[in-house]
């Protein structure tokens, strides 16, 4: 394909002079990487075509809601469906009250939830309620653990221990953020020094607990275990953000994971978004009755939606939800992604290529590092130039993977293992190219 034929080129041009960098979010615009982002035509299964009909194996699936892979045809039915019977109502409905009862019944930490259209939404509105049912506003998040876009959650760390943070946005003021502590992720004596300090002023600790924002890096069983226990003990509400993890590390989501290493361990709060809409703007934050019950109109926790509990939204997470469900989905699943993992090393290995790799359920990570970091600092140490060439690499051999070192990656259902070995394949031409 050369330049002058190449037809995501105009369109890359006509979107810029429309929109901001020529994309409605900005990680879709290629700036880390260079080049110009694939146009999507049409997507199937584990693959999209671009505007040149190029087939690609993609391996961002929207950024992890395609957990079925696209078009699956049981949610592409209810999709359907749903849409003939009416597209928003502004009023509750039978789809709403079910999706609610599914996920309460896999997620046991929530007694109650509420249904937003977006992960920031939810994030942001988990937060307040957080600050509204404890009556303190301070809260503590993670260098490297990504949120969404409210302003009080885009924040970077201060300089010194246990600091308050900077906004990492123009335009959020300095008292906005003023109450945001950020610490390092996986940092033991730090996040104990910060409650030392300011324990019965926190409101919550919110948390990526498997980290999908600074590519794929997990908290250690005994950090996730330290901020349980200092929460219970200061009074403030330990908040997981599963926006990302939720449905897709395992049918229980991550806090299923560490209950497995954690006896009884439940967050108090879990924020959701991505598979539970299947692809349509959908997410939700829950926990126990007496904390959701300070939500209006029940509490003084005000918030609402006009789009919230979207009748054709809830009918794909529904289905979405259900065939997620299925015997063995989620051990043959993880077997998949493991196996990418793998393949990926083994190639890597043999190329002489510094690497390594993480997974749990269809959500994987990996590092051009000898070993896995465990805290944002030590992403930052990954070579973003050999990165980009390995992105290329894959991409001109029709593999999508993010354009951009700092995000993970997700395999569907719809992988194949045939998918997998021509990923394995065209990363070990590439590989031997980067050593
Ligand atoms: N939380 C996490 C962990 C996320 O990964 C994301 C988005 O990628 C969000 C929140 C924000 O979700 P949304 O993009 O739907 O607003």
């Amino acid at each position: 394909m050369t330049p002058s034929t190449d037809l995501n080129i105009p369109l890359f041009e006509r979107a810029k002079a429309l929109i901001p960098g020529g994309v409605n979010s900005p990680v879709r615009a290629f700036k880390a990487v260079g080049g110009t982002p694939r146009f999507v035509k049409r997507a199937q299964g584990a693959y999209f075509w671009d505007a040149n009909d190029q087939r690609f194996i993609d391996y961002i699936g929207s950024w992890g809601p395609m957990i079925l892979g696209h078009g699956h045809p049981a949610v592409l039915e209810a999709v359907q469906k749903a849409a003939l019977e009416g597209f928003s109502f502004g009023a509750p409905t039978e789809r709403e009250v079910e999706l609610a009862e599914e996920i309460l019944s896999l997620v046991p930490s929530m007694e109650m939830i509420r249904l937003v259209s977006s992960g920031t939404e939810a994030g942001m509105s988990a937060i307040r309620l957080a600050r509204g049912a404890t009556g303190r506003s301070k809260f503590i998040k993670f260098e490297g653990c990504y949120h969404g876009h409210a302003d009080s959650l885009l924040v970077k760390a201060g300089s010194g221990l246990a600091t308050f943070g900077n906004a990492t946005s123009a335009g959020v003021p300095p008292e906005v953020v003023q109450h945001t502590i950020v610490l390092e992720y996986n940092n033991i004596p730090q996040l104990e020094e910060a409650f030392a300090l300011h324990g019965r002023e926190l409101a919550c600790v919110m948390i990526e607990p498997i980290a999908g924002n600074m590519n794929l890096v997990r908290a250690s069983v005994p950090f996730m275990k330290r901020c349980r226990e200092l929460c219970t003990e200061y009074g403030a509400l330990l908040v997981l953000d599963e926006v990302m993890t939720g449905f897709r590390v395992a049918l229980g989501s991550a806090q299923s994971v560490y209950a497995k290493s954690i006896p009884g361990f439940q967050p108090d709060l879990t924020v959701l978004g991505k598979v539970i809409g299947g692809g349509m703007p959908l997410a939700a934050f829950g926990g126990p009755r007496a904390i959701m019950e300070h939500l209006a109109p029940l509490g003084g926790v005000y918030q609402a939606g006009t789009l919230s509990g979207n009748p054709v939204a809830t009918a794909c997470g529904l289905a979405t939800l259900r065939e997620i469900q299925k015997p063995d989905f989620f051990d043959a699943l993880s077997a998949r992604t493991r196996s990418l993992v793998d393949g990926l090393q083994a190639a890597a290995d043999a190329e002489g290529v510094p690497f390594c790799g993480d997974c749990e359920g269809g959500m994987f990570g990996f590092f051009l590092l000898p070993e896995l970091p465990q805290n944002y600092a030590q992403v930052l140490k990954t070579d973003s130039a050999r990165f980009n060439q390995l992105f290329h690499g894959l991409l001109d051999r029709g593999i999508y993977i993010a354009p951009a070192l700092y995000e993970a990656g997700f395999v569907s259902a719809a992988h194949t293992a045939d998918d997998v070995a021509a990923t394995v394949t065209a990363a070990r031409e590439v590989f031997k190219t980067l050593s």
